[in-house]
């Protein structure tokens, strides 16, 4: 059999400097574990449009396609802040998302002990989360039609459409329910089908595709009810999926109750491919960072996690994706903190490889 095949595309600003932790990861699961992957490294973003004048070559669209996952890094940076909004950093990063249809963005909200205190609420409300919001990110109101400004009477109007075919909602609750299958087995819907037929929709079908996973536990709640219950109790949720607006509130809200940008992964998922995986691209959810760039400061932890996402829905290889999170996990118990989260008296931050250090170390005492 062949070696899972990743693409690596470390971006602007802190990407290369936080990627460059990962690949002594994926080093170190060759050297001591047998697992070798076949890694490719490309541009993207600014590094990508000032060697090619374009955020994301052809080239490199195509190997994200032909690979089982792609790694990202972070793309942007304030001198490309002057170029044509064609040709932006982020333009890359959203044509990837476009070109892969990656309808499912996987957002989780785990709460490492060592940090709970770093959350705005209680300690035990936080400590041992662990949830995953799964938002609809490629339909929904930021693309329906019709859109725009348009001049009615004396005075201007702003349109924006909620739109969602069924097929739409039946893919992405397909991907929140064989989640929840590897998780807590349980789903928690969130629309506003009080006010919106689009909700009322949205209610049906995954209605209807819960019935295919009797195992799990369906429930529903209006988007705003469940705003509040995320700040109230958030630990009674396992899966939580929803659309592209809802989702895009709903997942920072829930990333925020764990702390520091910089410990936050993410997952974007799309249909299965002839290995019956999905299409997928992992990335930290922190941007380029251009204020602690170059200065070893940046923490690589969410870039780390997004690898251990990876190797758990991309390489089916659960158990290493424990193994790393629990490495992760056992640095930060341990007290070995990146500026980003100091909090503590007394306490000397460690530089980006430091972190890596100390993370290749707990997997070492992992053996
Ligand atoms: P940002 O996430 O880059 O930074 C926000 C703050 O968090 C900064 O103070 C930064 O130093 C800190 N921070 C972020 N990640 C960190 C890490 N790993 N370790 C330690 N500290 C960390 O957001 P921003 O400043 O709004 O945007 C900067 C650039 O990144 C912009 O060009 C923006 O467009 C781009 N951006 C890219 C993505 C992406 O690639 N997915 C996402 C958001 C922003």
């Amino acid at each position: 059999m062949s070696n899972p095949s990743l693409l690596i595309l470390p971006g602007d600003g802190i990407g290369p400097e936080v990627m460059a932790e990962v690949q002594r990861i994926i080093g170190w699961y060759g050297d001591k574990r047998g697992i070798t992957f076949d890694v490719s490294e490309d541009l993207v973003g600014g590094a990508a449009y000032d060697a090619h004048g374009t955020p994301l070559h052809d080239d490199t669209m195509a190997k994200a396609q032909s690979v089982d996952a792609v790694l990202l890094g972070a793309v942007g940076g304030p001198k490309y802040d002057v170029l044509d909004f064609s040709v932006k950093p982020e333009r890359g990063l959203l044509r990837l998302r476009k070109e892969m249809d990656l309808f499912a963005n996987l957002r989780p909200a785990q709460c490492f002990d060592a940090l709970a205190d770093f959350s705005s609420l209680k300690r035990d409300v936080v400590a041992g989360l662990d949830i995953m919001i799964v938002r609809e990110l490629t339909s929904g109101i930021y693309f329906g039609e019709p859109r725009g400004i348009i001049e009615e009477g004396n005075e201007r109007v702003g349109i924006n459409t909620q739109r969602y075919t069924e097929s739409e909602i039946d893919r992405v609750a397909r991907s929140a329910f064989e989640l929840a299958m590897k998780r807590g087995k349980k789903v928690c819907s969130m629309e506003k089908a009080n006010v919106m037929e689009s909700g009322i929709l949205w209610r049906e079908v995954v209605t209807e595709v819960g019935k295919e996973y009797p195992e799990v536990e369906l429930s529903h709640m209006y988007a705003d009810a469940g705003a509040m219950q995320l700040v109230r109790w958030p630990k009674q949720f396992d899966v939580i999926v929803t659309d592209n607006l809802f989702g895009d509130l709903l997942s920072d809200a829930a990333a925020m109750l764990t702390g520091s940008l910089g410990m936050l992964p993410s997952a974007s998922l799309g249909a299965p491919m002839d290995n019956g995986r999905p299409k997928a691209l992992y990335e930290p959810v922190h941007g380029s960072a251009p204020d602690i760039a170059g200065q070893g400061k940046a923490n690589p932890i969410a870039c780390v996690l997004s690898f251990a996402m990876a190797l758990r829905y991309s390489f089916d290889l659960g158990e290493e994706a424990e193994r790393l999170e629990a490495a992760v996990n056992k640095v930060l118990a341990d007290g070995v903190r990146t500026a980003d989260l100091l909090g503590e008296e007394g306490v000397t931050p460690v530089s980006t490889s430091g972190m890596g250090d100390a993370i290749l170390a707990a997997l070492d005492a992992s053996l």
